[in-house]
C-alpha cells in the first residue's frame, strides 16, 4: 500500500437520500481523497437529534445513506464508513471540549442562530453544542482535513479554535487542527434558483432519483428572473440551469448555451430538457450500483459494522491520550 498524506473525517446527519448538493459539495471531495487519504466518513445519527420530530426513519435513512455513499464510490475496503453513535467515545471528548468552550462563542455562530429561528419551538441544548460534538467527531479521529460544503465553514474555525484551546489548557498536541477541503462548487443552489439546496427547503433533486423524476424537477428550476418571453435575451450568469450545464454538460454544448442563451437563440425549456438528459447520463452509473447494493443489505450492514470496529480501535487510542493529557485518573 502507497503512503498515504494523512487522514480525511467528514460526517452528514441521516436525514435521508443525499441530493446533488451534498454530491457536489461534498461527497464529489469524499471519493477523490481516498487516493492519497485515509479516509473516514461517518453517518452521523447523534447530531440528527438535534433537530428531528421523530426518530422512528432515523435507521431505515443511516441505511440510505450508505447506500448513497457506496454507490457514489467509496471503497470500503480502504475507507471506514460507520455510524457515529456506535462509537460512543465521541460523547466523552464532546463533554471534555465542552469545557474549553465559551458559550458566547456557540450561541454567536450564525449556523446556530439560523436553526433557532428554523425551530424556536425546540432551542435545545443539544443544537447550541453541535459544533462542539462535530469538533469532537473530527477530533476523535485526529483528522487533518474535513471535506465539507462552504455552509460548514464557520463549524471548521470555530474547531480549530476548540482544538487550539485544549492544547494550550492542557499543554499537549493530542488533538490536531483541521482544515477545510472544499470542492469547485462548495454551494449549490437548489431549484428555487435562491437558496441553498436543501432537503429540508424542498428545493432539492435526489441522487437516486428516477431519471423521470430528476427531469421533473429540472424543468420546475428557476432561471434567470429577468428573462420572461423566450424572446428575452438571457444571462447564463445568473441562472442555476447553466451552474449545472457547467458540471454535467459537455464543453462545446456548455459554449453553445452561454451563446445562444445571451441571443435567445435557445429557450429555457430546451436549454433544460438539454441539461436533464445530460445530468440523467451522468448519474445513471450510480443509480446501477445503488440498485446491486440495495440487493444486499446485510452486505451495507456488514459494512457498517466492520467501520465501527476499525473506527472504535482509532476513538479508544486517542481517548487514552486525551485522558492522560487533560489528568483524568
Ligand atoms: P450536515 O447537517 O451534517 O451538514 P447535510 O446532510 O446538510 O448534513 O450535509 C452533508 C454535507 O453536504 C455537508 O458537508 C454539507 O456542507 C454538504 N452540503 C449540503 N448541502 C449543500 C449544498 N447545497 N451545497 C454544497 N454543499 C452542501
Amino acid at each position: 500500500m502507497t503512503e498515504k498524506k494523512g487522514r480525511v473525517f467528514s460526517g452528514a446527519r441521516p436525514t435521508g437520500r443525499q441530493h446533488l448538493g451534498n454530491y457536489l459539495g461534498a461527497i464529489k471531495n469524499y471519493v477523490a481523497l481516498q487516493d492519497d487519504y485515509e479516509c473516514i466518513y461517518c453517518i452521523v445519527d447523534l447530531h440528527a437529534l438535534t433537530t428531528l420530530e421523530t426518530t422512528e426513519n432515523l435507521r431505515q435513512n443511516s441505511y440510505e445513506m450508505a447506500l448513497d455513499f457506496l454507490a457514489a464510490g467509496i471503497r470500503p475496503e480502504e475507507t471506514i464508513i460507520f455510524i457515529q453513535s456506535h462509537v460512543p467515545e465521541v460523547t466523552e471528548l464532546h463533554t471534555i471540549l465542552s469545557m474549553v468552550t465559551p458559550l458566547g462563542k456557540l450561541t454567536d455562530l450564525p449556523t446556530f442562530k439560523e436553526k433557532a429561528r428554523q425551530q424556536p419551538h425546540n432551542v435545545n441544548y443539544g443544537l447550541v453544542g453541535y459544533p462542539v460534538l462535530m469538533t469532537a467527531d473530527i477530533t476523535l479521529y485526529k483528522a487533518n482535513i474535513v471535506p465539507v460544503g462552504i455552509d460548514q465553514a464557520p463549524h471548521l474555525e470555530f474547531a480549530r479554535e476548540v482544538v487550539r484551546s485544549f492544547n494550550y489548557r492542557y499543554q499537549t498536541n493530542v488533538l490536531i487542527e483541521p482544515e477545510m477541503k472544499s470542492t469547485e462548487l462548495p454551494k449549490v443552489i437548489g431549484i428555487d434558483g435562491v437558496q441553498k439546496m436543501s432537503k429540508s427547503l424542498n428545493n432539492h433533486i435526489e441522487l437516486a432519483a428516477t431519471p423521470e423524476e430528476t427531469t421533473q424537477r429540472v424543468m420546475q428550476m428557476v432561471t434567470d428572473p429577468q428573462r420572461q418571453r423566450r424572446s428575452d435575451p438571457g444571462r447564463p450568469e445568473v441562472c442555476n440551469v447553466f451552474t449545472f450545464h457547467k458540471v454535467f454538460s459537455p464543453a462545446d454544448m456548455v459554449a453553445e448555451i452561454d451563446v445562444e442563451c445571451r441571443r435567445a437563440g435557445i429557450g429555457c425549456v430546451e436549454c433544460k430538457q438539454r441539461m436533464a438528459a445530460n445530468l440523467n447520463q451522468h448519474l445513471e452509473p450510480f443509480r446501477q450500483k445503488r440498485a446491486e447494493y440495495a440487493r444486499d443489505p446485510n452486505y451495507v450492514w456488514d459494512v457498517l459494522r466492520d467501520g465501527k470496529e476499525r473506527a472504535s480501535k482509532i476513538a479508544k487510542q486517542t481517548m487514552i491520550e486525551v485522558r492522560q493529557a487533560v489528568g483524568l485518573p
